[in-house]
């Protein structure tokens, strides 16, 4: 029989999942960071995906994998925003 110490109680699997979760979310990260590094390679760093437009400074400051600029951005979260 298994002890209980050594079990994988839900409490427990529920933790892991969510360390996954977690890592999941770092290699997401990862990618962006690595795509923005492959744009600034390219010279299309800071440039918008959608309108081409250069990105303000201030927010690829807040976040330097913005690969839209701030409207471009919120267009595309309201078209993709899950109803609810
Ligand atoms: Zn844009």
């Amino acid at each position: 029989m298994r002890q209980a110490s050594q079990a994988l109680t839900k409490q427990r699997l529920n933790g892991l999942l969510g360390a996954l979760d977690a890592r999941e979310r770092e290699l997401r990260e990862l990618a962006l960071i690595e795509a923005a590094r492959a744009r600034a390679a390219e010279g299309g760093y800071g440039l918008c995906a959608d309108c081409g437009e250069p990105i303000p400074f201030d927010r690829l400051q807040a976040n330097p994998t913005a690969l839209r600029c701030a409207a471009c951005q919120g267009r595309r979260e309201k078209l993709h925003a899950v109803a609810s």
